[in-house]
């Protein structure tokens, strides 16, 4: 019994064809190892013998221990059930079955004594068991009845065909008796005794038969420890493998382009956080190794300037730098932004979208070849193939998870080497998500606003206050403040959504009709698009309705309002993201979230946490926690690139920081994990890449 997951599961005694195919078609189980590596989704104590004059119905599930004293069947045919009564001496409990009850009172012993397990629940005064579990008491096979007991999920069809928890229990003692020898070890001698972890055949035994909380505790840390360090090894090795391969341009001065800008034209003393990743960018991109780096600042932290500033010193040393956003509407923000910025300093820029006229594009093509243009901003529309700097040296990607992967891989191949990347989000990662999806960047973070913003006040509406809403509106647009309204669009439901936004329209218009009001959607061609924001930036129109169009980047400062409609139908971190589009100036801000009155708890949840908090790293933190890792914003997109088996990146933190400390010293030592001693890692992490994880996905 060498290699568990080459051995198909159809000849593990009690499996055969037909459940094999089950087993195949409902949860992707083919091999020993596939059902080894199914682990169940709880436990439930079983060391605990309860008497029956103890039990109640508020109890969840016991168990006791006793014999049977009456056996019938009551009722006839599909009506009919089985009604057995059991006894310990200390009182009577009735046992029922509805299904199957045939086959069960041929299996009953009246002279056996049996311990039930089961939920109890009362019924006309009398304590029942519905279905419960019977073990008969049998010397040396007490295993399954005492300690903490596992349960799996299985499906309907599963269940239909009696394979249900108890049964994949039995098939995972089966695999246990069925091979005489040890599960492989997969993890190094040196590193069990060092950690003092158990051993993988002990944990996976211990996972499924817990004999007490202590070793189900520490067969879990092994299993997730073992899960998170390959994934830090991976990650940390392809780091290693990139550094050593790639060579980075070496930035190795600051010159004119930012010294005056610095000095001459920066409108505001920079904040402490901004100066530090700064520094730490800077130092990347002279070190001569390619920069690789993560920058999370909250919205309004002032990315935007740091992006600028490190493109200068890309410029300082004859090399061009890119910025690339995800909408078009984003893109030429900045292009506008970073023109007014930039005037007088004799740079040249030039935006490039999906709506560039035709000379204008030929324009650009030929003098980014050139080389005379010095920064290129723009959409998607940059990483076609036909865009090709003469030197890129820096490219900038902002609201990094807008991407895929892969279009950040493109713009590695901008330069004969490739450039420096900083990608940036204002989606805040929680560490321990950043250290696995983007584990192989490094990371700046712009902990501190830029001074002098309030804190935005936010308010949790029901749609009967809309009254209330339009008085408080009133009273900022007459203090010449500019307000948003944002409702939700998705695609299953995009004809009632655009109804909403329409009527939303048409009535800001009737309550409002001493201010201009303007709309834009995902829908609209560009340039109309492009025209309604204008008229909002420029304050031609005061109120803005809009889908998340402009839920990323957009920049009015003297909009002061944001109401967000139907704000149940919102993640949290969208909700943030939308927020963060007001709060831009000096004045006091607003964000309102309407909904109707029927909420799930998950709804009033989320309501309670953004009117609690505006920092980003606690909302993603507990967006993390509320949905779970794999459903988090921001990552579905590129999605986790691996599924994580029994680690949880919202709860095992300190795990996963203890993984990436024994990787990190384990690269240190090896950085390709070429030692002999490192064998066996190697080994998993090729079986790893091969079999379970898109890992060449991550970097
Ligand atoms: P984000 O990080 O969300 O991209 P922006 O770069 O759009 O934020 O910056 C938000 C606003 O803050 C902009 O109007 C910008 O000019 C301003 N800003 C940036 N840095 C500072 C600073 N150090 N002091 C004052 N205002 C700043
Ligand atoms: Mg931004």
């Amino acid at each position: 019994m060498s290699d568990l997951a080459i051995q198909n599961i159809t000849y593990l005694p009690g499996v055969g064809p037909k459940r094999a195919d089950l087993f195949r078609d409902e949860l992707k189980i083919v091999s020993y190892e596939d059902l080894l590596y199914y682990f169940p989704y709880k436990y439930v104590d079983r060391s605990k013998l309860y008497t029956i004059r103890e039990v109640n119905a508020k109890l969840p599930y016991i168990q006791v221990k006793g014999k049977i004293t009456v056996l019938k069947t009551i009722g006839e045919g599909r009506q009919s059930r089985l009604s057995v009564m059991f006894s310990d001496g200390t009182g009577t409990i009735e046992l029922v079955w509805f299904k199957g009850n045939k086959h069960i009172k041929e299996s009953l012993k009246t002279d056996a004594e049996y311990i039930v397990f089961g939920k109890p629940s009362a019924f006309n005064g009398q304590i029942n068991i519905m279905h419960p579990e019977m073990d008969q008491v049998k010397e040396g096979e007490v295993k399954i009845a005492s300690g903490l007991q596992a349960f799996y999920n299985t499906t309907e069809k599963m269940k239909r065909q009696y394979l249900n928890s108890k049964a994949i229990q039995k098939l995972q003692q089966n695999i246990f008796s069925s091979f005489k020898g040890m599960v492989p070890e997969t993890l190094p001698a040196r590193i069990l005794e060092r950690y003092k972890l158990l051993k993988l055949h002990d944990a996976l035994s211990t996972i499924h038969f817990p004999a007490d909380s202590q070793t189900l505790e520490k067969a879990q840390f092994r299993l997730k420890f073992e899960e998170l360090l390959y994934i830090q090894l991976n990650i940390l090795r392809i780091r290693n493998q990139r550094n050593r391969k790639i060579k980075g341009h070496h930035f190795e001065k600051v010159g004119d382009f930012l010294n005056t800008f610095y000095t001459d034209k920066l409108p505001f003393e920079l904040t402490n956080a901004q100066k530090r990743v700064i520094k730490e960018i800077r130092r990347d991109m002279g070190s001569g190794i390619q920069m690789n780096r993560l920058l999370q600042g909250d919205v309004g932290s002032g990315k935007t300037l740091v992006a600028l500033m490190v493109m200068l010193i890309a410029l300082d040393n004859t090399f061009q730098a890119s910025i690339m956003a995800p909408t078009e509407i984003l893109a030429t923000q900045h292009f506008e932004t970073i023109i007014e910025m930039l005037e007088g300093l004799n740079v040249k820029v030039a935006l490039l979208t999906g709506s560039t006229k035709k000379k204008e594009r030929t324009r650009i093509d030929q003098e980014l070849q050139s080389g005379e243009l010095q920064i290129l901003i723009g959409t998607h529309a940059l990483i076609e193939d036909r865009v090709k700097f003469k030197n890129l040296g820096l490219t900038v990607i902002d609201e990094q998870h807008r991407f895929g992967v892969a279009q950040r891989a493109r713009l590695w191949k901008k330069n004969y080497q490739p450039p420096h990347v900083l990608v940036m989000t204002a989606t805040p990662i929680p560490r321990t998500l950043a250290m696995t999806i983007y584990g192989d960047l490094d990371v700046s973070v712009i902990d501190e606003l830029p001074p002098g913003r309030k804190p935005i006040e936010t308010a949790h509406y029901f749609h009967n206050r809309r009254n209330n809403l339009n008085k408080f509106i009133k009273g900022e647009l007459d203090k010449g403040r500019q307000v948003y309204v944002v409702y939700p669009l998705i695609e299953e439901s995009e004809k009632m959504d655009f109804k909403n936004l329409a009527e939303g329209y048409e009535y800001m218009q009737r309550v409002f009709p001493e201010y201009k009001v303007s709309m834009v959607h995902g829908k609209m061609r560009p340039a109309e698009k492009d025209q309604a924001m204008q008229e909002f930036a420029s304050m031609r129109s005061q109120i803005l309705v809009s889908t998340t169009v402009i839920e990323v980047g957009v920049n009015v400062p003297n909009a002061s309002v944001m109401v967000i409609e139907s704000a149940e139908r919102f993640g949290l971190s969208q909700l943030h993201q939308l927020r963060g589009r007001v709060g831009r100036g000096a004045d006091q801000s607003f964000c309102i979230l309407m909904t109707s009155y029927k909420l799930s708890d998950g709804t009033r949840k989320r309501m309670e946490i953004m009117t609690r908090t505006t920092d980003g790293f606690e909302i993603a933190e507990a967006d993390m926690k509320l949905r779970g890792p794999g459903d988090l914003e921001g990552t579905q997109q590129s999605g986790l690139p691996f599924s994580l088996k029994i680690a949880n990146l919202g709860k095992d933190g300190q795990i996963l920081q203890f993984a990436r400390q024994v990787a990190e010293a384990i690269l240190d030592d090896d950085p390709l994990l070429e030692k002999q001693e490192n064998f066996i890692l190697n080994k998993q992490l090729k079986k790893l890449a091969r079999e379970k994880m898109n890992w060449s996905m991550i970097s």
